[in-house]
Parts: C-alpha cells; sequence; structure tokens
C-alpha cells in the first residue's frame, strides 16, 4: 500500500512531463537534422539509403513517444464509465496482442471464467492490458508462455499478467511507473505510467509480484460494478 501511494504521487506533474517529452525528442530530433543537413552538404544523388532510414527510424521514435504520451497527459478526461464485462476486453486484447507473440513464438493464454464487470471506460482499461501483455511478452523468453487470468475477490475484479522473463531486479521495482523510466533500448518508459494514471482512474491498485529468473506477475484490481448505474 505504502509503495503504491509513493508512485501514485510520482505520477509526475504537466510541467515534469514535459520536460520529459522535450528531453526524449532531442535526441532523435538532433540525428534527423544532423543527417539532412549532411545529405544536403555532400549533395550525394541519389541520397544514401542508409541516411534515410535512420531518419525514418527516428522519425517513427518521435511518433511512438508522441503516441504514448498523449495517453499519459492527456487532460483527466471524465472517463466514459459504463458497466465492461472484462472477458471481453481481455478477449480482445488477445486478438491484438497476438501477431506480437507469434513473432517471439510466445504462447498467449487466457482462461477466460465467468463473466465479471466493472464500472469503466472501456478503452482507456483495453490500454492498460495492452501495455501490461506487451511488456510480458517483450519480457518472455523465445518459446515462452504469458497467461492471463481473470478471478474476482471480495468486491474486486482481478486480472494478473504473467510472464516467464527474467523478473524485475529489486532496485529497479521502485521505478516502476515513473515516466520516462524504461531498461529497454528502443523503450519509452511510458507504458506503465498509463496503467498506474488510467487504474487510479478508476479507484483500483496495480500490484507487482517478482520471482528472480522466473518471472513476473502484473495484477490489477478494480472495484467491481455493483447493481446501482455505473456514474
Ligand atoms: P517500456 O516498456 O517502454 O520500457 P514501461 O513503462 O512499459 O516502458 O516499462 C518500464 C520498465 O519496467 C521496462 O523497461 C522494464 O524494465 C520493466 N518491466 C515492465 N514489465 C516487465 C516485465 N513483465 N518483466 C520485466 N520487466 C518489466
Ligand atoms: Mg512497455
Amino acid at each position: 500500500e505504502l509503495v503504491e501511494a509513493m508512485r501514485l504521487e510520482r505520477l509526475a506533474s504537466v510541467g515534469q512531463l514535459a520536460a520529459g517529452i522535450a528531453h526524449e525528442i532531442r535526441n532523435p530530433l538532433t540525428s534527423v537534422k544532423g543527417f539532412i543537413q549532411l545529405i544536403m552538404v555532400r549533395g550525394e544523388r541519389p541520397v544514401p539509403r542508409e541516411h534515410l532510414e535512420i531518419i525514418q527510424v527516428e522519425i517513427e521514435r518521435i511518433e511512438k513517444l508522441i503516441r504514448e504520451f498523449h495517453l499519459l497527459a492527456r487532460p483527466p478526461q471524465v472517463p466514459q464509465f459504463a458497466a465492461v464485462n472484462l472477458r471481453s476486453v481481455l478477449n480482445n486484447v488477445i486478438l491484438l496482442m497476438e501477431s506480437l507473440a507469434l513473432g517471439k513464438n510466445v504462447a498467449l493464454e487466457f482462461m477466460p471464467g465467468e463473466d465479471v464487470a466493472v464500472c469503466g471506460d472501456v478503452s482507456q482499461l483495453k490500454q492498460v492490458w495492452i501495455n501490461l501483455v506487451r511488456n510480458a511478452i517483450e519480457a518472455a523468453p523465445k518459446g515462452g508462455s504469458v497467461y492471463i487470468a481473470l478471478r474476482t475477490d471480495g468486491d474486486r475484479a482481478v486480472v494478473s499478467v504473467t510472464d516467464n522473463g527474467p523478473g524485475i531486479p529489486e532496485d529497479i521495482l521502485p521505478h516502476l511507473g515513473t515516466p520516462f523510466f524504461t531498461t529497454k533500448a528502443e523503450g519509452t518508459g511510458l507504458g506503465l505510467s498509463v496503467c498506474y494514471s488510467i487504474v487510479q482512474r478508476h479507484g483500483g491498485s496495480i500490484r507487482v509480484d517478482s520471482r528472480p529468473g522466473e518471472g513476473a506477475t502484473f495484477t490489477v484490481q478494480l472495484p467491481l460494478a455493483n447493481n446501482t448505474a455505473c456514474i
């Protein structure tokens, strides 16, 4: 609980986020600018393909940063709360992530049990598990596996995403959810902060369990929808 509270506090202020995105975009932008200058100064024709490819990759990185940043920083629009069937949300997420899993030969499994309903914004909730499942697939070894489980516990819906990757080093655990914190060469470090902010808006919590060398489990808890209308 304490770690959770600290983490939510760390969900940065708009100012800090803006500084972060500016910093992250500066590098790829500098290299785009540099290669365009190089192309113009050298005047080689046709323009060397490797130079164009670098420019393309860097622009794609900027696009990715902006796309994920937008999810995090868009005004906390009052989400469109309605009853959401988590089983169908998760089935949908599996469908979306299947090609990524297939590409790595990772078995992606979901054993849907009963229907579980929460009050929430369906597209925001979908985004939470897209991010968690993406991380799990990225962490899993080739031929590894990712399990998704849905259950209830008292008045909470509980969804866990488990991979058999390396787990999360203890010294890294406190940084999870900090915008721009990443250990991946290609990472943006925005995925988990998006998850934390969405789950917080839904009155839920995220718990991380790491088994070093054996894998990690991210468990999201959300209040179950009761019989009254969602507001
Ligand atoms: P990104 O995926 O772009 O790095 P995230 O916010 O999604 O950003 O994740 C932040 C960091 O948390 C990752 O770089 C990784 O170090 C760690 N992480 C997240 N999920 C897992 C996982 N399932 N197993 C191991 N490490 C993880
Ligand atoms: Mg990620």
